[in-house]
This record gives C-alpha cells, structure tokens and sequence, in this order.
C-alpha cells in the first residue's frame, strides 16, 4: 500500500477539484482521507455515508465549580491567559481564551478547578458513492491540534487500507507548509503538487519544495490553467526540471471545473472529454511512478 499526498501551496489551486477526480478514478482500490481538517470539502464531492463517528478531544479546559470557591482570586492572578472573570459574582472560564495550561488548578486552595478534556472536533469514516472509504474529520470552531488530528485520520485510512487490501492511500492535504501539512506529509510514497502559472503559484511551489526535500519525498506537480501565463508555466517547468520534480500534466483552464463543483460532482463526472483524459492520464502516471 503507498501512500500518495495531494498539496499546494495555497487554496483555491483545484488541489480539491484533483483529489476527488482521482478518487472517482481509484474508486475501490484506494482508501481517501482527507487531512485538510480545517477546512475539509472532500465530502462535498463524495457523498459519503457515515460508518462511524466520534468525538476529537485535544488538550484540556479548566472549568471552576462554583460550590467550594472562597473568591481567594489566586487562580484569576495566574492565568496569563486573561480566561478567568468574574460573571454574576461567580469566578468563571471563558473556554475560547483558555490555554489549558492548568496553572490555575495547581494554585486553586479548595480544589475547586477542574481540567476537563477539551472536545476539538469530530471524526468519521464514511462510504462514498465511488464506494471506496473516506476518513476525514472536522475541527472545531477556534480548536488548534490540527496537526494532531490529521495524524488521526492519516494512520486510521493506512489501518483501513491494510484490512481492506487497497493499492493506495490518497491524501488531500491542507494548503501551505504549517504543522498540520508536515502531519500529512512525514514518511509519504509521493507528493502530488498542484500549482498555477503566476507569480504566487510559483513562489508557493519553492517554498513546498523545499519542506519535501527536508523531508526526502518524491514529488510530480501538475499545472492547473497552465494557458492562462505561459511565461509562468515555463519558469515553472524550468524550476521543476532543475529540481527533479516530474511534471505530471498540463491542465488548460476550464469552466468546466467550477460548474463540476456546482453540481456537487467530480471534474471527471462531469466532463467526458480533454480534462477527463487528461486526469485519467496524470492518475495512471502518478500510480506508475509510485509504483516505481
Ligand atoms: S488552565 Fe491556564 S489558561 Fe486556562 S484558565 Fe487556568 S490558568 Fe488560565
Ligand atoms: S483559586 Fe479556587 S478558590 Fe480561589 S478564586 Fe479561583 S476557583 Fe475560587
């Protein structure tokens, strides 16, 4: 089983629009897992049917118990954090300010302070109506962990993979190079990076590369609306040529790939001409070369 990652450097690159095509295209033969926990869309384009679900808990929230408080204001002194006021006459925690660094509870005379597990977002394994597995999850609002989350549904879609005997496991990760992205790439078979022909995209592709090459990952890019700056897309092949990186396909712009997104479909669904030959073709060849 390889592990294959879908990145870019920024949003909005059609690193989504990709993703799910190849899912379409892997169907049963691959576990999806969408590691953009932030901001995760791959459901959007799957229909999936949820199997399981559960709750994410990261880090920890203090919560004053009001019976037992003699008002000593030592905890409110400590927290760095300004988390703890006082509402009504009672000393409360504000949920969102606190760090969960429990300093208040060690202080606390009456032990009157709880730390209590922190709910940060939820978990799922779904079905999807290309009937392979998707895992993804959902962080929640003002949560941090990211990273520790997509470590979650990273390793629950390689165990799935294994019991299910699939060839891949296909990551859409999140766009940039922050922590959460290091936990979808660290230890991967390939790296798919999706980019455009402008200044930015060209920018974002360098500072991608460099994160992989610490990390020693194989990588191929294709260029989504490679027509649109050909002067970028050829400085973007020269990058890529000096630096090894195996250009996968060359992806006109089309409208075709927002009305797919309109319609709640995949690009591959909902064109049966040049842009799903094309997929077809950089899927093949991104599945050859992992299995180098
Ligand atoms: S756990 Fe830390 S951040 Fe939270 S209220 Fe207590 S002192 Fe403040
Ligand atoms: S430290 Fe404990 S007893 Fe003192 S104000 Fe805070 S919660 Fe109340």
């Amino acid at each position: 089983m390889k592990e294959i990652v879908v990145l870019s450097g920024k949003g909005g690159t059609g690193k989504t629009s990709i993703t799910a095509s190849f899912a379409a295209l892997g169907a049963d033969n691959l576990v999806l897992a969408d590691c953009d926990v932030d901001a995760a869309d791959m459901h959007l384009f799957t229909a999936p049917e949820t199997r399981h679900e559960e709750d994410f808990f990261s880090g920890k929230t203090a919560i004053i118990h009001t019976q037992g408080c003699t008002h000593c204001f030592k905890c409110m002194k400590v927290c760095h954090f300004d988390a703890i006021s006082i509402i009504e006459g009672d000393f409360v925690v504000d949920p969102l300010e606190c760090e969960g660094c429990s300093y208040c509870f060690h202080v606390c005379p009456t032990r009157t302070i709880e730390m209590k597990p922190r709910l940060a977002g939820k978990f799922y394994i779904s079905k999807t109506r290309f009937n392979n597995t998707l895992v993804h999850a959902r962080l929640g609002i003002a949560a941090d962990n990211s990273g520790k989350l997509v470590s979650k549904v990273r390793e629950a879609a390689k165990e799935i993979a294994g019991k299910e005997r699939v060839d891949y496991v296909l990551i859409d990760a999140s766009p940039g190079i922050g922590c959460p992205v290091v936990a979808s790439l660290t230890g991967a078979d390939f790296v798919l990076l999706v980019s455009e022909p402008t200044v930015s995209g060209i920018h974002d592709v360098k500072r991608v590369y460099e994160l992989i090459s610490k990390l020693k990952l194989r990588a191929g890019c294709i260029i989504n609306k490679s027509d649109i700056n050909p002067e970028m897309a050829s400085a973007l092949k020269d990058f890529m040529k000096e630096n090894g990186i195996d250009l996968i396909a060359e992806l006109p712009y089309d409208i075709k790939f927002t009305e797919a997104i309109s319609s709640g479909k995949t690009v591959v669904e909902h064109d049966t001409g040049e842009i799903r030959s094309i997929l077809e073709r950089s899927w093949n060849k991104v599945k050859e070369l992992v299995d180098k």
